[in-house]
């Protein structure tokens, strides 16, 4: 079993799309096994998105991503981390495939609805992140 971290960006929860997210997430069999919501600030959202520091498209994400609240979640099961990013397609909703989270609900490239860890080394660091090991069921 393996355990990766998904976020609901702004743009879904101020639609709100977390529980139509949540249904898929259940039915495909992951387990929440840990959620909160949360308004990032510029300095949480750009230590989480530090990887990508000096892109074009940086500044934009922090913007967007401290726009709104946030709704983060521990999700945990076989294949976790793959099978969370196939639910929600690749990251420009034009090239998602069908019946995926981006396909239907993100708006394009930046405003994708839904975050998910891309390896067993960025969800453990992203779980550390928002979760002290006592706020995981
Ligand atoms: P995430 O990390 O949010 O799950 P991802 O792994 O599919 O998405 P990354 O390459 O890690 O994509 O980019 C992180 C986020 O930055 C994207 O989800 C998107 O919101 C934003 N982003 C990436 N590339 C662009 C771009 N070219 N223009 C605008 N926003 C972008
Ligand atoms: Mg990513």
């Amino acid at each position: 079993t393996e355990r990766t971290l998904s976020i609901i960006k702004p743009d879904a929860v101020q639609r709100n799309l977390i529980g139509a997210i949540y249904q898929r997430i259940e039915t495909t069999g992951l387990k929440v096994v840990a959620a909160k919501m949360l308004h990032l600030d510029a300095a949480k959202a750009q230590g989480f998105y530090a990887e990508h520091e000096g892109k074009p498209f940086y500044d934009g994400l922090v913007e967007f991503m401290t726009s709104g609240p946030v709704m983060v979640q521990v999700l945990e099961g076989d294949n976790a981390i793959a099978r969370y990013r196939e639910l929600m397609g690749k990251t420009n909703p034009e090239e998602a495939a069908c019946g995926t989270i981006r396909a239907d609900y993100a708006e394009s490239m930046r405003f994708n609805s839904v975050h998910g860890s891309d390896s067993p080394a960025s969800a453990a660091r992203e779980i550390a992140y928002f979760f002290a090991d006592d706020e995981i069921c």
